[in-house]
């Protein structure tokens, strides 16, 4: 293979939405500057592990990437630039939240050669958004996305998320409605995950909110009939995009390839093992300040795990995966590791096949969880 990717996190919010466990922080300001550094040193030190290849795509998530000076920004993408070789069509996205963006910083953005935006607004009601901690109302939301579009992004998507405390189906109904109205090129919407640690766990907990499967699936169903309606291509669980606008970058991810995660605890994915930068942010910052790798966790997947992963990875997607890339990539026919649970999973209409694709039906779409945990063998 002689192209890669690269996953660039800033760990930095204004606060914390009440559902979040990703690795980022809210009140560390005054450490934005030194991680910058560390970063940067970063991209130096695993330079070795890029080698000659090409970079085609470039994802600068977070945390809140827009909320921090967008001069780290540009210093990342001069970086980047000066020490590895981005492919002249490479898909560079960065994360994006209403109430953090402005139109400098928008340009700035431009000008450092990023092509693609990713809004996260979850929902278009105020309430909602108050109750999940969002920092922005509806209204900086389209404040942002005009601002993005006047400086030129053609590819901005726009993410929401089913099964908020207190979403009726009729707010999400609305939240597609009002977001298809601003045509965005694509749109993700992921139902709620309560994480272990969470304000969000707490509420479940206590009694203050309780999950509503049922509720999430009709939302599914009418997301899925919606999206379409609206010209959207359904190609991932959660994601729709225009033709030609998917996003590179997350399909690296579905399709088993190869990645480079930079960037406080970001994990990477090369050469057969998984590892990931240390998630504390004096170590990380003095590590690279030293000029030493930052690097952990190495796991080497064995032949059976990256066989699971091309599985349930690949049946994200809605063309499925290939039999035969399966053959090529492993060396043997996929029957000889999978045939009666495909066959199994065939009979109770969860995936189909046709020809070389072996793709999750309508109703594998409701149980891909137990799709997937199905490819994971003792
Ligand atoms: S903006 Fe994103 S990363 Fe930051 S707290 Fe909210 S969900 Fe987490």
């Amino acid at each position: 293979m002689n192209s890669t990717s690269l996953y660039v996190h800033i760990p930095f919010c204004k606060s914390k939405c009440v559902y979040c466990d990703f690795l980022s922080y809210s009140g560390k300001e005054e450490e934005v500057k030194d991680y910058i550094h560390g970063l940067l040193r970063e991209i130096e030190i695993k330079k070795p592990l890029i080698k000659e290849k090409t970079i085609k795509t470039i994802y600068i998530g977070g945390g809140t990437p827009t909320y921090i000076d967008s001069i780290h920004i540009s210093e990342i993408m001069d970086h980047l630039r000066r020490n590895f070789n981005l492919d002249q069509k490479a898909e560079i996205t960065i994360e994006a939240n209403p109430g953090t963006l402005d139109i400098r910083k928008a340009e700035s953005y431009r000008a450092a050669g990023i092509n693609r935006a990713s809004l996260g607004l979850q929902c278009t009601q105020d309430r909602l958004l108050k109750k999940i901690g969002r920092i922005h109302t509806f209204r900086e939301f389209e404040d942002s996305f005009r601002i993005l579009r006047a400086v030129g992004f053609d590819n901005i998507n726009v993410d929401l998320m089913g099964g908020l405390p207190d979403q009726t189906l009729e707010d999400y109904m609305e939240s597609l409605e009002i977001v298809a109205g601003f045509d965005p090129e694509h749109i993700s919407s992921y139902g709620l995950i309560p994480e272990e640690g969470t304000p969000l766990m707490e509420m479940i907990k206590t009694g203050d909110f309780e999950l509503d499967e049922d509720l999430e699936r009709t939302m599914y169903d009418y997301l899925l009939n919606f999206v379409k309606s609206r010209g959207y291509l359904h190609y991932e669980i959660s994601n729709f995009a225009r033709k030609g606008y998917e996003s590179k970058h997350n399909l690296v991810y579905w399709s088993l390839e190869e990645y480079i995660g930079l960037g406080l605890g970001a994990h990477s994915f090369a050469g057969n093992k998984r590892f990931n930068n240390t998630t504390d942010m004096k170590r990380y910052i003095d590590l690279n300040l030293e000029g030493l790798d930052s690097s952990e966790n190495f796991i080497e997947l064995s032949s059976k795990e990256l066989k699971e992963e091309f599985m349930f990875l690949g049946l994200r997607k809605m063309e499925g995966i290939s039999v035969l890339e399966y053959q090529r990539k492993f060396g043997n026919d996929i029957n000889e590791d999978y045939g009666q649970e495909i066959s199994e999973i065939k009979g109770k209409m969860l995936i189909e096949q046709s020809g070389d694709r072996i793709r999750l039906t309508r109703t594998g779409l409701d149980f891909a969880n137990s799709v997937f945990s199905a490819f994971i063998k003792d």
